[in-house]
């Protein structure tokens, strides 16, 4: 094992072994194994130990990654455990599915000529070693507290901002309309990426730490939001964006064009063990099917993935702009092309066609044009250059946008952006409504895992002032 640091200069960049393709292809079980002592050790010595390191400026939970590293090079894992959660509620899962290459590694110094060091796959070996020697343990409250905080949504923002809160001493209702908690971790984001029960253990864990969940509480859906308000001192809502965005065109209601949360939903819940209708039915299901996915994010990217494991035909992912201006992380791409997707850039659908159901997709070339104010190149069709794609299962990956949530909470005092987002108080991180505060992708738009959890801790440290600030009294012993 080694013992110093900065060994980039003998050392090269290694990853955790992949399972081989055909393997991986079978099942949904993750991809990567995990890092050995030894090698995430030799790993981790990579590190050069900056004076001002990039990577942890560009970590959105400004992880101490040179310190962790460093204990992990030395053999002391409890120690990396301990600095490791520190600043971030779920450092295993977004070891798994960060788009490190634009983020931790991205901006690792060594990067350029060496490789980065391999940040994920430590933090990932870090935790999920805690987990196997019984380190990670409830938070349990020093005191209890007379205040009781309500959160709506449990996904990532939500989770992160109950543990918070719990270990504060607040009483702590978590409500989601799904019947089982981790939000896009459960029902979006497939198992060979993430598996279920890495989430799982960790919702396990916030029941021991005393947070209640009500699942199938579906909030302005039969659980009034005013009922929320009267029955705790502060709420917090963190329901995300579900509003997939559309496409137009001629024949884009034929049966066999679907979004793709449903899709993706499906296949989770089939994979969950749950009874799904419409993927017994056939219409969620890609099995012998031609699967053409449209978009270019990471919802496309796990679309194509599942296809290829239900056992599709062929798989093609239609994108309007190139490889390079793709918002999916490159790793992705990479294992889908690996796995037999086959990426079609630069084109886009301009109608579907078929009788009954859909049976093609014709397209036209692009070609990129000059960045516009945000710097991104506009996408232009190329006249005459319509092709076919032949199809049975189309499947809309363009993205989301927030519902109408005002209206769907009865709560048109609720504030939202011009994009539907609800508007926060940047200080105080509270709506406009008194004592209301909101985090991740519904303030921010459509984000990232480690993106929710930074702002479900940001918001539960703003409602504990907020909260302070009321001179609650603390609970009898
Ligand atoms: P969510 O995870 O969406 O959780 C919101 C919760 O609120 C849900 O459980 C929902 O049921 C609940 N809810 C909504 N409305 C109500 C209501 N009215 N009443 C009660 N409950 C309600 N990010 C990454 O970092 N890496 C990835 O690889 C990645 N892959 C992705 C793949 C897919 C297919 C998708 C769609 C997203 C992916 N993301 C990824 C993005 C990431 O999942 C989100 O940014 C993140 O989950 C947002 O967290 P959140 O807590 O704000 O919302
Ligand atoms: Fe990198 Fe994400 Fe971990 Fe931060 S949380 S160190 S960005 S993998
Ligand atoms: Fe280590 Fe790279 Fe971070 Fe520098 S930027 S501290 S080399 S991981």
């Amino acid at each position: 094992m080694p013992e110093r640091m900065l060994q980039f200069v003998r050392l090269a960049q290694a990853t955790p072994e992949r399972r081989a393709v055909a393997e991986r292809r079978r099942d949904f079980n993750e991809i990567y194994d995990l890092f050995a002592t030894d090698a995430a050790a030799r790993q981790a010595s990579r590190c050069s130990q900056c004076g001002v390191p990039f990577c942890q400026i560009h970590c959105p939970v400004q992880n101490n990654i040179p310190d962790w590293l460093k204990l992990t090079t030395e053999g002391r894992l409890q120690e990396a455990y301990e600095v490791s959660q520190a600043t971030n509620n779920f450092p295993e899962i977004c070891g798994r599915i960060c788009p490190q290459d634009r983020l931790c590694e991205g901006n690792c110094v060594i990067e350029k000529g060496h490789g980065s060091v391999t940040i994920g796959a430590v933090e990932r070996f870090i935790t999920d070693t805690a987990w196997e020697q019984g380190w990670v343990k409830p938070r349990l409250p020093r005191q209890e507290r007379g205040a009781s905080v309500g959160i709506i949504g449990a996904g990532p923002a939500g989770l992160a901002a109950a543990e918070q809160l719990r270990a504060e001493g607040y009483r702590v209702d978590v409500y989601d309309r799904h019947d089982r908690a981790g939000g896009l971790l459960i029902y979006g984001i497939p198992g060979f990426k993430l598996e279920k029960e890495v989430v799982r253990r960790r919702t396990a864990l916030l029941v021991a730490q005393g947070v209640r969940f009500h699942l199938g509480a579906a909030v302005g859906d039969g659980l009034a939001f005013s009922t929320l308000r009267a029955r705790h001192d502060a709420l917090l809502i963190a329901t995300g964006v579900y509003k997939a965005r559309d496409l137009g065109g001629p024949g884009v209601g034929l049966p066999g064009i679907v979004p793709a949360l449903d899709y993706l939903i499906a296949s989770n819940r089939k994979g969950l063990g749950d009874e799904v209708t419409e993927f017994d039915s056939g219409v969620l299901d890609a099995r012998g099917k031609r699967v053409v996915v449209i978009g270019g994010g990471d919802t496309a990217m796990d679309c194509v993935r599942t296809a290829v494991r239900q056992g599709a035909v062929s798989v093609q992912c239609l994108y309007r702009r190139d490889r390079a201006n793709m918002p999916g992380s490159m790793r992705e791409v990479k294992n889908a092309e690996e796995e037999g997707v086959e990426f079609v850039w630069l084109c886009a659908p301009e109608a579907f066609l078929g009788e009954e159901r859909v049976r093609a997709v014709r397209a036209a070339r692009m070609h990129l044009g000059l960045p516009d104010a945000s710097g991104r190149q506009s996408v232009e069709p190329i006249a005459g250059s319509g092709f076919t794609v032949p199809a049975d299962l189309v499947i809309k990956a363009l993205g989301f946008d927030p519902e109408d949530l005002p209206g769907a909470f009865g709560e048109p005092a609720l504030e939202v952006s011009r994009w539907g987002t609800i508007k926060v108080n940047h200080r105080t991180l509270m709506t406009a409504l008194p004592g209301v505060f909101a985090a991740g992708d519904i303030v921010r738009g459509a984000s990232l895992v480690v993106w929710g959890i930074r702002d479900g801790r940001d918001a539960a440290a703003a409602m504990h002032a907020w909260l302070s600030a009321r001179a609650l009294p603390l609970a009898a012993e």
